[in-house]
């Protein structure tokens, strides 16, 4: 019959390499303060109308997540809808631009004041 114990068992690990403890650290705080400068720089991001020229910091725009439509197929399939572009209007003269031909603007989503969904079919 095999026997049981409470005593903690002893681990060893083989040496990866790479960085110590205090080295890794310093990575981390490294990237995070990255990050924060990123996620900064993004917030205070202004938008460049190419119609009228003005411009507007993102923080008081909104960003328009559309969606498209699919219809139920098959005797199983039901409906649903996809993410597609996003749209911005300038607060200036009301003109939407698509985010997919503005390299960049769907990566500031998170920044713009709002965010809102639009579906089409
Ligand atoms: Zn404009």
């Amino acid at each position: 019959m095999r026997r049981f114990t409470n005593e903690p068992a002893g681990l060893f690990f083989s040496d990866i390499g790479g960085p110590d403890k205090e080295e890794l650290e310093a990575a981390y705080a490294t990237i995070e303060a990255s990050r924060a400068a990123i996620t900064k720089q993004k917030a205070e991001a202004l938008f460049r109308c190419a119609m009228c020229g003005e411009t507007t910091p993102v923080a008081i725009m909104e960003y328009i997540q559309t969606h498209w439509y699919t219809t139920p197929y098959g005797c199983s399939s039901g409906d649903y809808w996809t993410p597609g572009e996003g749209m911005v209007a300038c607060p200036a003269c009301d003109v939407e631009h698509r985010t997919n031909f503005s390299p960049g603007l769907a990566d500031l989503k998170e920044s713009f004041g709002t965010q809102s969904d639009r579906n089409s079919h």
